[in-house]
């Protein structure tokens, strides 16, 4: 263990990044202290309680459980001690408006049985296209994820192996060069999108992300996404951080160049030994450091970058169970590329939708009332600085209507009349409720050029004790991203510590 036991950290933010990266700290021994603007932890995996039902906000779908048990390792705790995870199986049901339908499982004689009922020559292509995932896993997930990129060389050295793996390409690109069929090339292409990245744009390294369900398989926590969170703070607290809830940072202070900590809305300055912040890239430069000439500029150069699409969330209370559906359900709509190209491009809102449908009490019946059912279905629609004109007040409830027909006439009969509760969260409320840049859902766009070295560094160049973690900085947004940032933080962080 580092001997750091004297320094102090502000963490901002208790996302999933904020809370890995204020594990990591204080399980070194530095004295860390998380400030959360909301009255609950968790950032986007936020927990509604309406009515007896229980509702993830968020993250919903838990990978690589192995960058998770690490955090609780640092301190020979166990990841089981405070939290039980859940496999799923199917990984997701896939859905279209023609009428075909695919259980994406990890079982490789059954997909390879699914594959060749709809087109026998895929089989051997979905293979080599799982064979390439596999590769890229390991060079840009294992070798690449969780190592911060602060100078162009590191990027360099990368190159070659990303140059062999056709790095440039889009991720719909590589999968239509191993995979023929239209759905099934939908069916392997659309993961980008689970980090915000437009399947047609974002460099092909995250297919990588169809690899790491497939190795580490894909789990829900015991009591929702909520209890992971809340395990992560217990283990937070019993290592001896503080926890601020309702505390907004509303500065982060500086002099001669380097951050001496935070000041709160009621005026008192809190001193620091560093500051990582895991509240949007924009909203920290901008907002964050108003008074500092670097926070201005960074702020700039920042909102030049393409952020990623919104999304419109309905969280929704059924009185009736419905067993026919899975936990995880995507529903394509009729149109693919273009339907994307819209959401990423506005400026208006498609009449059409694809949806991802949560079902949680498919895994954990505890999450709703006896005999009822939890819900949350997604759109993923163009952020505000796409689509400026869309009113969501008023666009907000219509949309929800729509989408309510289109679930009740294809997937959930009686969807309406069985209504006990639901609320909706529009690209309004990522700006308001989270202080997102455009009300991004995932913060900058995964592609190429705004990837690794490319991406808000892990620790600013200017103000060298001021720190990023979270879906803006690397590698990206997804919970094993925003935990892979936190360790190449902390790695950062705690060398920068014993150099000192
Ligand atoms: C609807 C939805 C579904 C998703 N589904 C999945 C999924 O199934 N699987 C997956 O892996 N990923 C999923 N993601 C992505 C994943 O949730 C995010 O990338 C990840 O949770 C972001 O974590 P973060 O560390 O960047 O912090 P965030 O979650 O963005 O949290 C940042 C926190 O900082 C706080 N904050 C900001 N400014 C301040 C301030 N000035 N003072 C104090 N606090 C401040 C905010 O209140 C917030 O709590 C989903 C995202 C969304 C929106």
């Amino acid at each position: 263990m580092v001997e750091v036991s004297a320094k102090t950290a502000a963490v901002i933010g208790a996302g999933f990044g904020g809370l890995a990266l204020a594990i990591r700290l204080q399980s070194a021994g530095v004295r860390t202290t998380v400030f959360e603007a909301r009255d609950k932890p968790g950032g986007r995996a936020y927990v509604y309680q309406d009515e007896g039902f229980t509702f993830d906000a968020g993250p919903t779908v838990i990978t690589d459980p192995s960058a998770l048990e690490e955090l609780w390792a640092l301190s020979g705790r166990k990841l089981s001690d405070h939290v039980e995870l859940l496999p799923v199986s199917p990984f997701y049901r896939l859905e279209w408006s023609d009428g075909f339908s695919f259980d994406y499982v990890n079982d490789q004689a059954e997909l390879d049985r699914q594959i060749a009922a709809v087109s026998p020559r895929d089989v051997d292509g979905y293979r080599r296209f799982l064979a390439y995932s596999e590769e890229l896993l390991h060079e840009g997930y294992e070798k690449l994820g969780t190592t911060a990129f602060l100078s162009f060389s590191q990027m360099l050295r990368a190159a070659p192996e990303l140059t062999k793996l056709q790095a440039w390409r889009s991720v719909h690109d590589k999968v239509a060069q191993f995979i023929k069929e239209p759905h099934l090339r939908q069916a392997f292409s659309f993961h980008s999108l689970l980090v915000g990245g437009n399947p047609f744009a974002t460099s092909s390294i995250y297919a990588l992300i169809h690899a790491l369900e497939r190795r580490w398989g894909v789990w829900f926590p015991r009591g929702g996404t909520g209890a992971l969170v809340r395990g992560m703070v217990r283990l937070f607290e019993e290592l001896g951080g503080e926890m601020r809830l309702n505390t907004p940072v509303d500065r982060i202070t500086t002099a001669e160049g380097r951050i001496t900590g935070v000041a709160l809305p009621d005026g008192s300055e809190l001193t620091f030994d560093l500051v990582a912040s895991n509240g949007d890239v924009v909203h920290t430069y901008d907002k964050l450091l108003r008074a500092d000439r670097r926070g201005q500029a960074a702020a700039r150069a920042v909102k030049r970058k393409r952020f990623s699409m919104s999304l419109f969330v309905i969280y929704f209370g059924l009185k009736r169970k419905h067993p026919q559906l899975e936990h995880h359900t995507v529903i394509f709509g009729p149109r693919y590329k273009e339907l994307i190209g819209e959401i990423f491009k506005g400026p208006e809102l498609a009449q059409d939708f694809s949806l991802y449908l949560h079902a949680p009490t498919r895994t954990d019946p505890s999450l709703a009332p006896e005999g009822c059912e939890a819900f949350y279905v997604l759109s993923p629609v163009p952020h505000l600085g796409a689509a400026p004109n869309i009113n969501w007040a008023h666009e907000g409830p219509l949309y929800r209507d729509r989408i309510f027909d289109h679930l009740e006439e294809r997937y959930i009969p009686g969807l309406k009349a069985d209504l006990v509760t639901s609320r909706i969260f529009t690209p309004c409320d990522f700006r308001d409720e989270l202080g997102a840049h455009l009300g991004s859902a995932f913060s900058l766009e995964p592609i190429l050029t705004q990837s690794a070295w490319f991406r808000t560094h892990n620790r600013d160049d200017v103000l060298r004790n001021l720190y990023f973690v979270g879906a803006g900085s690397h590698p990206g947004a997804g919970v094993p991203g925003v935990v892979g940032s936190a360790k190449a933080t902390a790695e950062l962080i705690l060398k920068d510590l014993q150099a000192a």
